[in-house]
C-alpha cells in the first residue's frame, strides 16, 4: 500500500467504528483523529521528488499500524472513557475531574489525602492527566505525567504517577520513571518581525528557538543583525513521554541553517567518542563555540522582540564609542569571554558598570546597568551573567551601553567574535563528523522546502 492508500484506509477504519460505538467516546476519538490528521498533512509535501529523502522515517511516520493497534484496544474495552487533560494553576481536584468528565468524591478525597496522589495538584501545574471513568463518571484509573525535579534525570526521564483501583475497588497509587523517546521534526520559517515570532509560526518551541540563538552566538548577534526576510531550516528532537509529545520538554536542536542578511551559516550537533561533550560544529569541522560571543545581551522572548523594533535607534545611538541595546530594565546581561572582572561599581557616565580584561590585552566593559552579580577580581566564564539592564548614569533610557578595547583602544565590538579563535575537530572524529553532515543537509534541505511549519520524522 502506498501513503496515500493507507491514509483512506486508516480513516475508513476510523468512520465504521464511529458508527459502531457510542456517542460517548466521541472525545478519545477525536483526539486521536486530531493527532492522525496532523500527521498526515505534515507529510504530504514531502512526497514529491523524493530521491534523497529518509523515506523509511516518513512511512513510520504515519503509524497505521498503532492506528489499527489503538482502534481494536478501544474496541474491546469495556465501556472505559478516556480523556486528557492538563492540571491547571489553582486546581482542585473536583475541578480537574469535572473537567475530565468524572464525578468521583471518593476519587477526589483520594487525591486530598494520600501521600503519593496528592503531588497531581502539588507543584508546577501543566501536568498531562489521562483519567479512566466509567459511564456514569466513577474513576477507574488516572495516569499523570510531569518533569522529574532531579536535574540529571531531567532531560532523559519524566515522573509517572498511576492512580489504580485494586481487585477489590480500593484506590492505589505510585509513582514511576518513565524514560522519554524522541521524535524528530523538520521546521522552517521566514523573519518579519522577531525570531520568536517566526519560530511561534512555525510551531518551534521557544527553548529550540533560544538554542537557535546560542547554535549561532559566535556568528550572528541576534539583537541586532537580524533582517526582515531572513531564514531558517530546523531540524530538532522533541521529547515524547508514552507516545505523547511534551510541552516543558527541552529537547534538543540537532541542525539547524540560518541564512541572515543574505549568508548562509549552518551547523550540526556532534557527540561521539573522541568528542564526548557534545557541541555545535560548522559544516567545516569548526566549533560554533568561539572564544567571544557576539552578543553580550541574553536572547529571550522579551530581548528578541525589543531588539527589531527599536532597530533605528541603535543606528543613531552609534555616535560613541560603543554599541548600545535598548531592552528593558532587568533584561540579563552576560560576560562575551572568559576573563577577570577588573572593575565593578559606579564610574560617572557609565553608571553602574563592569569591566572584564580578557587575554591578549582585550578589554569589555557593560555599562548603565541596574544590578551588578559578579565582584572586582573575580574570574568569570563565557556567557555568565554579571548584571542586569537599567539606566544608571547618563543614560535617557534603559539600555546597554558596550564597548571593547584591545591595549586601551577602542575597536568596534561586532569584530570582536568573529575574529576569536575557533576550536576544530580531531581528526579521528571526521568520519563520522562528515556523514552527519550528510544526513544534516539531506534533512534541512526538506526542512526548507516545507511551506509551513513544522513535520514529525519519528
Ligand atoms: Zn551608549
Amino acid at each position: 500500500m502506498n501513503v496515500q492508500t493507507r491514509l483512506q484506509h486508516g480513516l475508513r477504519s476510523l468512520e465504521s467504528f464511529v458508527a459502531r460505538y457510542p456517542r460517548a467516546l466521541m472525545g478519545s476519538l477525536l483526539a486521536l483523529l486530531g493527532g492522525f490528521g496532523v500527521t498526515a498533512f505534515g507529510i504530504a509535501p514531502l512526497v514529491p521528488g523524493s530521491e534523497n529523502l529518509p523515506q523509511q522515517q516518513l512511512v513510520q511516520s504515519l503509524g497505521e499500524a498503532e492506528l489499527d493497534a489503538q482502534l481494536a484496544a478501544l474496541a474491546e474495552h469495556p465501556l472505559g472513557l478516556l480523556r486528557h487533560d492538563s492540571t491547571r494553576p489553582g486546581d482542585s481536584a473536583d475541578s480537574l475531574l469535572s473537567r475530565l468528565g468524572a464525578f468521583d468524591p471518593e476519587f477526589a478525597a483520594f487525591l486530598r489525602s494520600d501521600g503519593t496522589a496528592r503531588q497531581l495538584l502539588q507543584g508546577r501545574s501543566g501536568k498531562r492527566v489521562a483519567l479512566e471513568a466509567s459511564p456514569e463518571g466513577r474513576v477507574q484509573s488516572l495516569v499523570a505525567r510531569y518533569p522529574v525535579g532531579v536535574a540529571e534525570l531531567a532531560s532523559t526521564h519524566f515522573n509517572r504517577l498511576l492512580i489504580e483501583r485494586d481487585a477489590q475497588g480500593r484506590l492505589e497509587s505510585r509513582v514511576e520513571l518513565g524514560r522519554y523517546e524522541t521524535e524528530t521534526r523538520l521546521a522552517s520559517g521566514e523573519i518579519s518581525s522577531s525570531l520568536f515570532a517566526a519560530t511561534d509560526e512555525a510551531k518551534v518551541p521557544d527553548a529550540i528557538a533560544v538554542q537557535l540563538a546560542e547554535m549561532f552566538s559566535g556568528d550572528i548577534d541576534f539583537h541586532r543583525d537580524l533582517r526582515k526576510g531572513d531564514r531558517f531550516s530546523l531540524v530538532f528532537e522533541t521529547l515524547i513521554a508514552d507516545g505523547e509529545p511534551v510541552s516543558w520538554g527541552e529537547g534538543r536542536l540537532l541542525a539547524a541553517e540560518f541564512i541572515n542578511n543574505g549568508r548562509p551559516h549552518q551547523a550540526v550537533w556532534f557527540q561521539s567518542n573522541e568528542v564526548r561533550k557534545g557541541g555545535y560544529y560548522g559544516f567545516d569541522g569548526q566549533s560554533k563555540r568561539r572564544s567571544f560571543l557576539a552578543s553580550p545581551m541574553e536572547f529571550s522572548r522579551v530581548s528578541s522582540g525589543f531588539a527589531m523594533r527599536f532597530h533605528p535607534i541603535l543606528q543613531r545611538m552609534r555616535a560613541h564609542k560603543g554599541i548600545d541595546y535598548a531592552a528593558p530594565t532587568g533584561t540579563p546581561v552576560r560576560n562575551v569571554g572568559d576573563g577577570v572582572v577588573s572593575f565593578a561599581g559606579r564610574q560617572n557616565g557609565y553608571g553602574n558598570v563592569v569591566i572584564v580584561r580578557h587575554s591578549g590585552g582585550r578589554e569589555t566593559l557593560y555599562a548603565h546597568l541596574s544590578r551588578i552579580d559578579v565582584r572586582q577580581g573575580q574570574r568569570i566564564e563565557q556567557g555568565q551573567r554579571i548584571g542586569a539592564v537599567g539606566a544608571t548614569g547618563w543614560a535617557t533610557g534603559p539600555h546597554l551601553h558596550f564597548e571593547f578595547r584591545v591595549n586601551g583602544v577602542h575597536r568596534d565590538p561586532r569584530q570582536l567574535a568573529r575574529a576569536s579563535e575557533a576550536v576544530k575537530l580531531p581528526a579521528g572524529a571526521l568520519q563520522p563528523f562528515l556523514a552527519q553532515v550528510d544526513m544534516a543537509k539531506t534533512k534541512l534541505q526538506v526542512a526548507a522546502s516545507l511551506d509551513i511549519g513544522v513535520s514529525g520524522l519519528h
